[in-house]
């Protein structure tokens, strides 16, 4: 695909060697994500970071990424303070707001939304979640991980990948960009394992089964962890279920903790999250008990979507040559932390 100027929305719209492009980019930007090198590819470049759902990552690492390449962020978060609450469409919002940045990161709580949005913008715009549809930058930096992870392993194949994704598989929209996302592989083994009401999309297990990959789905935890390569937990989403009262039946139905990990997984499953994970006691989907286990990559996920975003920014923004261009080493004092 071309992606220089274009909208990223779906999943759908990439092909596999796409795919590649981006992680190679995202490779690329490891010396300015870890503060030895700046560039200011981007100086004079606007974000418009458009955020109407409670969100801490996706929003502060696509500012930050954005930022990291030298450029400016402004920020809309909360219906409250923006003229949507004054009933204005998202058409006017699109016109209007696209002529004050280069492009927009949006999170909507409706599905479609950032879609109908980008269709009225003049700049590029980025899903940053659009209800429970899609979130295909977090799909993108969940395979990101999936490779470096596996890679630290000896292993060098997304090909083959044996998954289990546990929890709130009908309402997280994370799980269904990175099935869509994994379809572009070959021979993928999922484990969907989610209570009857919240199981994965049919039309998602469908287009898996039709690309060849094996999908067994379950509602029990355990057992079903055995025989995988990665450990997907969610969180119950709370915010799509029309009471506390009604999400309250699943919250800390699946609880992976260090003993079930032991006793279940094979010794190098890689654990992963989305996150936020839920820590109250009712829910705890993933132990703070974990939090010493050297597989759990919940972390290096959070930074390694600083990475993919900035190659989102310099692919859309078409820069990916002249990042380097511009750098230099950081003047001030720098601990390794990555
Ligand atoms: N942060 C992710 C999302 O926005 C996952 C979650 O909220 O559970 O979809």
């Amino acid at each position: 695909m071309k992606f220089a100027g274009s909208h990223i929305l779906s999943i759908g719209q990439f092909e596999r060697e796409d795919i590649e492009r981006v992680f190679t980019v995202a490779d690329r930007m490891v010396p300015y994500a870890h503060r030895e090198r700046v560039t200011k590819v981007l100086d004079g470049a606007i974000l418009g970071n458009m955020f109407f759902e409670p969100s801490t990552r996706t929003r502060v690492s696509f500012g930050c990424a954005f930022n990291l390449l030298g450029g400016e962020v402004r920020e809309t978060t909360g219906f409250e303070s923006s003229a949507i609450a004054k009933g204005e469409s998202l058409y006017d919002t699109a016109r209007v707001l696209s002529g004050y940045s280069d492009v927009i990161v949006m999170r909507h709580p409706a599905s479609g939304s950032v879609s109908e949005f980008a269709q009225a913008s003049r700049v590029p715009v980025i899903n940053g979640g659009d209800g429970a549809n899609e979130h295909p930058s977090q799909a993108l930096l969940d395979l990101y991980t999936i490779r470096k992870e596996l890679r630290h392993q000896g292993r060098n194949d997304i090909d083959g990948l044996r998954i289990a994704m546990i929890g709130d598989l009908k309402y997280g929209r994370t799980v269904h960009s990175l099935c869509k996302l994994l379809g572009l592989y070959r021979n993928i083994h999922l484990v969907l394992i989610s209570p009857d009401e919240l199981r994965m999309p049919g039309e998602i297990v469908e287009a898996l089964r039709m690309g060849g990959h094996t999908v067994v789905e379950s509602d029990v935890m355990e057992a079903s962890l055995s025989n995988v390569d990665i450990a997907y937990s969610t969180r119950i989403q709370e915010e799509r279920f029309a009471s506390k009262a009604d999400a309250d039946l699943y919250r800390g139905r699946y609880r992976l903790n260090q003993s079930i990990y032991t006793r279940y997984c094979e010794p190098n499953t890689v654990i992963m999250h989305p996150l936020p994970r839920d820590s109250r006691q009712e829910a705890n989907e993933l132990d703070n008990d974990l939090n010493d286990n050297p597989n759990l990559a919940i972390f290096r996920q959070a930074d390694n979507g600083v990475l993919v975003r900035m190659a989102l920014f310099a692919m859309i923004l078409d820069v990916v040559d002249q990042v380097d261009k511009s750098a230099r080493d950081v003047n001030w004092y720098t601990e390794r932390r990555f």
